[in-house]
């Protein structure tokens, strides 16, 4: 009964996806990536030359995609977009380029949030993404909202596209994150914003551990304080 809903939203690149993998690992919670999901739509529209503004073309993929995540050897959660690993397809930058302009559509987000939902049956896990404390769990116990300046969001995404063997410019990086802030915070449907019970976490100056250390002790006291009711 103890067992609570962290939701840790925020800008592309501040670090939410590390942070909530290694502090769900130290919780003993399990982890759910929405980014990777809405990627992998992307990936599909961009496959099959699906039209995001034809509504038609839109229902009809959407029938046909099935998103999972399964444990790697090495214990890592991955995707899996109709039976196929795409862990890493996922991350390159052709298709964080369009990522937001395909989950700014209604139907898509509505398939995903289903999902989510269905994903997340038992309490005691970490969900990050983008709408996570305000539309798909808002009764979450634990809510989080991480941002960091942008031109430290890109040199971070560039470290991490260059460890994959992904050379790219730090500006079309940097332009690619400012064009998915503005996408992500504009967009009619469940934009990016803010939930008024979130804590603010700025990991401009923060490395990954001191992050992860502090939605842990912040875990942590929501944890105690329900355990004393
Ligand atoms: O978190 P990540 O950078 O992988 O997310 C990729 C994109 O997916 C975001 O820029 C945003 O457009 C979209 N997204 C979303 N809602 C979520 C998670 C991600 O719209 N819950």
């Amino acid at each position: 009964m103890s067992k609570i809903i962290i939701a840790i939203d925020g800008y592309s690149s501040c670090g939410k996806s590390s942070t909530a993998k290694k502090a769900a690992a130290y919780i003993g919670y399990s982890y759910i990536d929405t980014g990777a999901m809405y990627r992998a739509v992307t990936l599909f529209f961009i496959q099959n030359h699906v039209s995001a503004s034809s509504e038609k073309e839109v229902a009809a993929a959407l029938e046909n995609i099935n998103i999972e995540f399964r444990l790697s050897t090495t214990g890592l959660n991955e995707t899996y977009l109709n039976g196929l690993n795409v862990e890493d397809e996922i991350r390159k930058l052709y298709v964080a380029n369009k990522v937001s302009e395909v989950s700014a559509i209604a139907e898509v987000r509505h398939a995903m949030v289903a999902q989510q939902r269905k994903m997340a049956k038992k309490r005691g896990f970490v969900m990050d993404g983008r709408d996570i404390g305000t539309v798909v769990f808002p009764e979450a116990e634990l809510k989080i909202f991480m941002t960091a300046d942008p031109l430290v969001r890109a040199q971070r995404r560039q470290i991490e596209l260059m460890a994959k063997g992904e050379i790219t410019d730090l500006e079309d990086i940097l332009k690619n994150i400012e064009k998915r802030d503005i996408i992500d915070t504009t967009r009619a449907e469940s934009p990016l914003r803010q939930a008024e019970d979130a804590v603010v976490i700025d990991t401009t100056f923060m490395t990954l551990d001191e992050q992860v250390d502090q939605v842990i002790l912040l875990a942590d006291m929501v944890i105690s304080q329900k355990l004393r009711g």
